[in-house]
């Protein structure tokens, strides 16, 4: 079984597909992880993430493991990962990997932002998990503390509301739901809420 759970930064996603393929017995891809690792070499080799030669060298070589989550998830690295993400090389060389993950026994749970559009469009379920940009900003915000991480609020609504806009309108793989996706609203839900209703869904359509 695949499931294919696409939204915006920040909607639950994340959270949902971890707990999805754990419910499931499914492995679990986060696909903006592998924006991020692209995003950090750049940074961490002291590169532009908008140069493009760069970003394809970097990627072709990447090894996805080397970062911890800590450090995926680090200042800055989301909005460089989306400036990264706009390039079609580069996607073409996440497509793959993604599809090899999905392709294996016994099926897959992942999350991103074109999942159920591009990566998979066979996928048995799609869910589309969005919530209010101002309750997302403060999830956000919420982890970045816990992290020791400083910033503001606001700084952190900011990002979120520039990285929807890139991921949205970009010309390759832009952020939508598919047209068989299910919404799925969090911005009044609790996590164990939000899955009760994923797995509704789920056991629905399949
Ligand atoms: O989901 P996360 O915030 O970790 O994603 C970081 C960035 O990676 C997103 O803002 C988006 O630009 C990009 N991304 C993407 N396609 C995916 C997953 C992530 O373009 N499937």
């Amino acid at each position: 079984m695949i499931i294919a759970i696409d939204g915006p930064a920040a909607s639950g996603k994340g959270t949902l597909a971890r707990l999805l393929a754990r419910h499931y017995g499914l492995k679990h891809l986060d696909t903006g992880s592998l924006y991020r690792a692209v995003a950090l070499a750049i940074l961490n080799a002291g590169g532009d993430p908008a140069d493009q030669a760069c970003a394809l060298k970097i990627a072709r070589q990447m090894d996805f493991n080397q970062f911890s989550d800590d450090e995926l998830r680090g200042a800055g690295v989301g909005e460089a990962a989306s400036v990264v993400a706009a390039m079609p090389e580069v996607r073409a060389i996440m497509l793959k990997r993604q599809r090899a993950f999905a392709a294996e026994p016994p099926g897959a749970v992942l999350d991103g932002r074109d999942i159920g559009t591009i990566v998979c469009p066979d996928a048995d379920v799609k869910l589309f998990v969005t919530a209010l940009a101002g309750v997302r900003a403060g999830r956000r915000f919420e982890e970045a503390v816990l992290r020791g991480q400083d910033g503001s609020y606001e700084e952190v609504l900011r990002d979120i509301e520039r990285r929807d806009e890139r991921d949205t309108n970009r010309a390759i793989a832009p952020l939508k739901p598919a047209a068989d996706a299910h919404l799925l609203d969090t911005s009044e839900l609790d996590i164990e809420t939000a899955f009760q209703a994923a797995v509704r869904v789920i056991d629905g359509s399949t």
